[in-house]
């Protein structure tokens, strides 16, 4: 007999090996139902409907760890699901639509999550560390767990079947969440707060990729030109905002000059004031600024650009002022189409990249640079659970300053 009983919060957590001699009391634990409120998604563009769910704790998997959430991001991303699909065309009915890539209804959106571990399977507490009651937070771009991707620590990349939390499995715009893995699941230190953990594995995580994405040529021109790298942050919210401070943390000891640059002047001014950028530009998407900006910047180009919003007119934008050499970080999903002169591509050596979220090593460092940069949460826009629509129509009319967060 060997056999290891978890109680905590009156459930049981059961890790058997050898013969099986299951108590009365046992079963009676892992009969327990946790009932449960949660926002779904029945139809793609109409409200949520709030659902009362049930989950027996027998029926968790052996690999899966349940958490009750105690913090849920509400992301553009979310916006684009909620609607059904991705702009990528020069007009609004060129869509690709999520049903196309494998996701379908009803589910529970939202992919940023933080709460406190409620329940472990068997194989999960026989992995892993985590006890219950741990305060975590969830990445939720979960992969297989099998391919080169997933095995390499990329399973946001994951080639065979992901199984990303909002979107493919049942999201955090609810009260319990199930999560596939114990690896996607990551202990908050004391000084993260549930808010700004569930903001990491996605917005500030995002940020954090670009960020990083910069090194080589944020090194090439301070150490080898020895010039002052040029920075250009396109669309001043929630994740721009994040790869602000996190330049600063980053780059601290590298001549950095941040331009914030957004549609909103309630946006250049809110990051004026934390002194999180040293110059600024307003932009008119009607119109075309490369000369304005030239003649505010003395003919100053981008060495990097990262683009948080992604339009059309952004990348025409970030395009038409990149140094040679120049890189433009894409990361914005609102979609369109992006043209560029092809010879200038090749005569300026420019290069042009995408990133999407980020890798299990990139979560990891991300948590120890917020430690030890201190680094707080951007603004905060509370709403309860029962809000979650209107949340996603505040986003989406640009009304939510910082980022929305489910509270519980
Ligand atoms: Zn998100
Ligand atoms: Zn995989």
């Amino acid at each position: 007999m060997d056999f290891k009983v978890f109680f905590s919060h009156s459930i049981a957590h059961v890790q058997i090996r050898g013969i099986i001699r299951v108590e009365q009391k046992l079963i009676m634990e892992l009969e327990k139902e946790v009932l449960y409120k949660a926002c779904v998604l029945t139809s793609h563009g109409d409200d949520l409907t709030d659902e009362t769910r049930r989950l027996k704790l027998s029926e968790l998997g052996a690999d899966e760890v349940l958490i009750r959430t105690k913090a849920a991001g509400v992301c553009h991303t979310d916006v684009h699901f909620w609607h059904g699909n991705y702009q990528v065309g020069k007009t609004k009915d060129q869509v690709v639509s999520f049903s196309e890539r494998g996701i379908s209804l009803p589910r529970v959106p939202g992919h940023e999550i933080a709460g406190e571990v409620y329940a472990v399977g068997t194989q999960a507490m026989k992995e892993s560390r985590l006890t219950i009651g741990d305060r975590v937070l969830v990445y939720p771009w979960a992969g297989c767990g099998k391919c080169a991707l997933c095995e390499a620590g990329n399973p946001h990349m994951c080639s065979v079947s992901g199984q990303d939390l909002g979107l493919i499995r049942d999201g955090g715009f609810s009260e319990f969440v199930r999560v596939p893995n114990h690896r996607y699941v990551f202990k908050l230190p004391d000084v993260v707060s549930y808010e700004m953990g569930a903001l990491l594995p996605c917005g500030a995580l995002t940020a954090y990729s670009a960020v990083k994405k910069l090194r080589p040529v944020v090194e090439e021109i301070a150490q080898v030109q020895k010039l002052e790298v040029t920075v250009g942050v396109i669309g001043l919210g929630g994740v721009g905002q994040w790869s602000l401070k996190l330049l600063q943390c980053v780059y601290k000891d590298k001549p950095i000059r941040v331009i914030g640059i957004d549609i909103s002047q309630a946006k250049i001014d809110h990051v004026l004031k934390q002194g999180l950028v040293q110059s600024t530009f307003l932009l008119d998407v009607d119109k075309e600024q490369t000369d304005e900006f030239l003649a505010k910047f003395d003919n100053q180009r981008f060495h990097c650009v990262m683009d948080f919003v992604n339009t059309t007119e952004t990348f025409r934008f970030a395009t038409s002022l990149l140094s040679s050499s120049g890189l433009l970080v894409c990361v914005g999903l609102h979609g369109g189409l992006g043209e560029i002169q092809l010879p200038f591509l090749v005569l300026g050596c420019i290069t042009i990249t995408g990133m999407y979220t980020g890798s299990l090593t990139s979560m990891k460092e991300l948590l120890d640079i917020v430690t030890s940069c201190s680094l707080g949460p951007p603004t905060i826009t509370h709403y309860p659970l029962h809000e979650a629509t209107k949340a996603l129509q505040d986003l989406e009319k640009g009304k939510v300053m910082g980022r929305g967060i489910l509270t519980f």
